[in-house]
């Protein structure tokens, strides 16, 4: 057992050494010197433990490397801080998603429409601008973003979603050199909300390749993620004595919450500040801060289905030889991965 790995399984279930000793029945003191390279299991608690985190006992072998929290290969949008279990679980869970996903990509070639470029946006001038370059740089066409899950996939990254044990965290965006970007979103996120997320994200992903501190790179992330979505040259007009229903109507064309289109008309001076404060008032009262009345139809991401169906068809390999490979035992994987035997090939080569 790798003592990082039995670390990192064991945070996924959310356990404790103490929890983990009472499920294994496997004392405390052994398993902390395991997780600290200073002693091994034998065969029969190794298989213990492994059963108690319900993981094959070649997961725990893995040697891939584990990125912190703290490490430039994070960039995660917080609500509002997390506890200390919940955000060591998701970490957990985001290394595991990542090591997963490259067992998945071997052996296979993936040739991205366009790449992910770095712009600093002192060079550019603002988040705005870097908006722009990137949309202009990608060639995509003016208007909404139809897709937004597909114009990342069309850069290679790989989006994927995720319980993140806590609504107040919404996606966590990782890029690893050598490994494709990974877009992972907390489940049961509106789909305009997971459009602007990703936005958010791609927007550290092309902007904050250095260090930033963090109120910076969120305000800058959100910037880009309203021109990128919401083109102030294009919307601008459209914006205009903005009131609910409209607001409803342009959301179904823009394909972003009523509350950013207004916000997005109080940014580019088309609304004042007191019709801003009395839209929101509105808002409020109607209950549409938690779900608003038009929804988006939800992006589904085709580049993970479109791999594992390679690996069907032309690796010919079955679910378990696929659960074995991402570390899960079936019930877990299937429920991870979805069965995508029958999923249409497009991208992939
Ligand atoms: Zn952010």
């Amino acid at each position: 057992m790798k003592p990082r790995m039995l670390q990192l399984l064991r945070e996924s279930r959310g356990l404790s050494q103490t929890a983990l000793s009472k499920l294994s029945k496997v004392p405390q003191p052994t398993l902390s010197k395991v997780e600290n390279g200073l002693g091994e299991l034998d065969e029969e608690r190794a298989q213990a433990v492994a059963d108690a985190l319900q993981y094959p006992l070649e997961a725990f072998e893995w040697s891939d490397e584990i990125f912190g929290f703290g490490s430039a290969a994070f960039h995660h949008r917080k609500q509002q801080s997390l506890g200390v279990t919940t955000l060591q679980r998701i970490h957990a869970d985001v290394n595991l998603i990542r090591m997963r996903c490259a067992r998945l990509m071997q052996g296979i070639e993936i040739e991205p429409r366009y790449r992910f470029p770095n712009f600093e946006v002192e060079e550019w001038g603002t988040p705005k601008d870097v908006a722009r370059a990137v949309r202009a740089t990608w060639k995509l066409p003016m208007g909404p973003i139809g897709n937004m899950v597909q114009v990342l996939e069309n850069a290679g990254a790989l989006v994927v979603r995720a319980d993140m044990y806590s609504q107040r965290i919404s996606a966590i965006s990782t890029s690893v050199p050598g490994s494709p970007p990974l877009f992972i979103l907390n489940e049961g996120l509106s789909a305009d909300r997971e459009r602007f997320t990703l936005a958010h994200e791609l927007g550290h992903l092309v902007m904050h390749d250095l260090p930033t501190p963090p109120e910076d790179a969120e305000r800058e992330a959100d910037a880009f993620a309203s021109e990128f979505l919401m083109p102030a040259a294009e919307i601008g007009p459209q914006l205009s004595r903005i009131d609910l229903a409209k607001a409803a109507n342009l959301k179904r064309h823009w394909k972003v919450a009523m509350s950013a289109l207004i916000r997005r008309a109080r940014d580019l001076g088309r609304i004042d500040e007191r019709r801003y404060t009395s839209l929101n008032v509105q808002i409020s009262q109607k209950g549409w801060r938690k779900i608003e009345p038009v929804q988006v139809e939800h992006e589904q991401p085709t580049l993970i289905p479109q791999i594992i169906k390679m690996h069907h068809d032309v690796h010919d390999y079955d679910v378990q030889v696929l659960a074995r490979l991402t570390g899960l035992y079936d019930a877990e994987y299937s429920e991870r991965f979805g069965d995508h035997a029958t999923s249409p090939l497009r991208i992939v080569r």
